[in-house]
C-alpha cells in the first residue's frame, strides 16, 4: 500500500520486514496491520488494570497504562503529522511501548527485577519486545505478533549491550551505537511528554501536589501566569488543565519545530541515514528540552517518591516478591500453559517463565492472587 511520507520516514517497501514472511493484507499497509495486531492482543487490554503511578482502584479518574499508552499515541500522531513521519508506524509504536510492564508500575518494576537478579534481571522495556516477539500466542503460523523491523525497533527503547547480543537484528544498533528511525524517536518523547503532563494533573487531583508546589518548574509558572492572567477567577480544576494543554502546546510545538531544524540540517534522505547519523534528530531545543527535564525530576521527587505513595510501593512490593518466591517453589501454582513451561526448564528458564507470568498480571489480578494463596498483605 503507498502512502507518501517525507523520504526520512520509515517507509513500508524499504522495511526490513517481519521475522516470518507473510503475504500482503489487501487494504491495510503493513504498519496498519501491526498496530491493528497490537490493539487486538490480550497484553493491550490488560493495560487497563496496570498502574501508571495510582494503583488503579485509588480512583476512577487516574490513569491506568491504557489511557496512558492512548495519550502517547494522540502525541506521537500528531508530532509524526506535522513531521511527514509516517503516522501508523508512530502510532504502533506508541500503543506498544508499554506492553511489558509490570503490575504496579515502577514499584513492582523494580521489585521483579530484584527478584530476577541472579537470573538475567528484569526490563519492562525488554518485556514489552518480549511480548510481541513470543509471548502472545494468538497466531497459527508464528509465536507472538510477527511485527515489522521498524515497530520491534521502536519498541526496544533501551538495553544493555549484554541483552542487545542475544536479540540479533533489533538489537544491533545498541552495539553499534546507531539511532533507531525517527518514528521510534518521537514515540520515546511522546512517552515523556505525556507522562509529564498528565502525571501533574493526577498528582494534583490526588491531593499529592499543590499550585505552590507546581509553580516553582518555569515550564508549569509561565503557563500559570498567563491562565491567572486572562481567568483570575477560574477555579482549580480547569486552571489546571488550561496550564496542562498549554505545557503540551509549548513542548510539542518547539518539538515540532526543533526537529525540522534538525532535519534541514542532517538533510537524511532514508531512514537509514537517520539511523547513521550519530545522534537523535527528533528533540526539543535546549531551553525547552531542559525545563521539560527539570519537570520530570521534580515529579520523580515530589510524587512518584511521595509518602503516601510509599505504603502502596511496600505492598506492591511484598506482593511481587512473595509471588515470584512461591511460583518459583511450586510452579504447579501457575496455569498449566506456564508450568509445563517451567518443569521441563532449567533453573534460568524456569524463573523466566515465573518472571512472564507475574509480569503479565494486572493489578487487581496479582492482589486477588496474593489473597487467595498467601493471604492478605
Ligand atoms: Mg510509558
Amino acid at each position: 500500500m503507498t502512502t507518501t511520507f517525507a523520504p526520512y520516514a520509515a517507509d513500508e517497501s524499504r522495511s526490513r520486514g517481519r521475522r516470518i514472511a507473510e503475504p500482503p493484507a489487501a487494504y491495510r499497509g503493513e504498519y496498519q496491520r501491526d498496530r491493528d495486531r497490537i490493539i487486538h492482543c490480550t497484553a493491550f487490554r490488560r493495560l487497563v488494570y496496570k498502574t501508571q503511578v495510582f494503583v488503579n482502584h485509588e480512583g476512577d479518574l487516574f490513569r491506568t497504562r491504557l489511557t496512558h499508552s492512548l495519550e502517547v499515541s494522540q502525541i506521537g500522531r500528531s508530532v509524526a503529522v506535522a513531521l511527514g513521519l509516517n503516522e501508523p508506524l508512530t502510532e504502533a509504536i506508541c500503543l506498544a511501548h508499554d506492553l511489558g510492564h509490570t503490575p504496579f508500575g515502577h514499584a513492582g518494576q523494580d521489585e521483579l527485577n530484584n527478584c530476577m537478579r541472579d537470573y538475567g534481571g528484569f526490563e519492562h522495556n525488554l518485556q514489552s519486545l518480549r511480548v510481541v516477539d513470543e509471548l502472545e500466542a494468538k497466531y497459527a503460523e508464528f509465536p507472538g505478533l510477527n511485527l515489522m523491523f521498524e515497530t520491534r525497533e521502536g519498541i526496544l527503547k533501551h538495553c544493555s549491550a549484554k541483552n542487545a547480543r542475544l536479540l540479533g537484528d533489533v538489537g544491533e544498533r545498541f552495539i553499534n551505537r546507531a539511532q533507531p528511525g525517527l518514528e521510534a524517536q518521537l514515540a520515546n518523547l511522546a512517552d515523556a511528554i505525556a507522562y509529564n503532563n498528565h502525571d501533574v494533573d493526577d498528582g494534583f487531583r490526588a491531593g499529592l501536589l499543590s499550585l505552590e508546589q507546581l509553580r516553582t518548574q518555569s515550564l508549569f509558572d509561565v503557563h500559570y501566569q498567563e491562565v491567572h492572567g486572562l481567568y483570575p477567577n477560574l477555579e482549580d480544576r480547569r486552571l489546571i488543565y488550561e496550564i496542562i494543554r498549554r505545557m503540551i502546546g509549548t513542548v510539542v510545538t518547539d518539538l515540532i519545530e526543533n526537529t525540522r531544524r534538525n532535519l534541514e540540517a542532517a538533510s537524511p534522505q532514508s531512514i537509514d541515514d537517520v539511523r547513521e547519523a550519530g545522534e537523535t534528530l527528533v528533540l526539543m531545543s535546549g531551553e525547552v528540552y531542559e525545563q521539560h527535564v527539570a519537570l520530570k525530576r521534580f515529579l520523580h521527587t515530589h510524587l512518584y517518591r511521595h509518602e503516601k505513595k510509599l505504603e502502596m510501593t511496600h505492598k506492591a512490593q511484598a506482593i511481587v516478591r512473595e509471588l515470584f518466591e512461591l511460583y518459583t517453589r511450586d510452579v504447579q501454582q501457575m496455569p498449566a500453559e506456564f508450568s509445563d513451561r517451567a518443569v521441563t526448564a532449567d533453573e534460568l528458564g524456569m524463573t523466566r517463565v515465573v518472571a512472564d507470568y507475574i509480569a503479565g498480571m494486572t493489578d487487581r489480578y496479582a492482589i486477588s492472587e496474593h489473597e487467595r494463596l498467601i493471604g492478605k498483605t
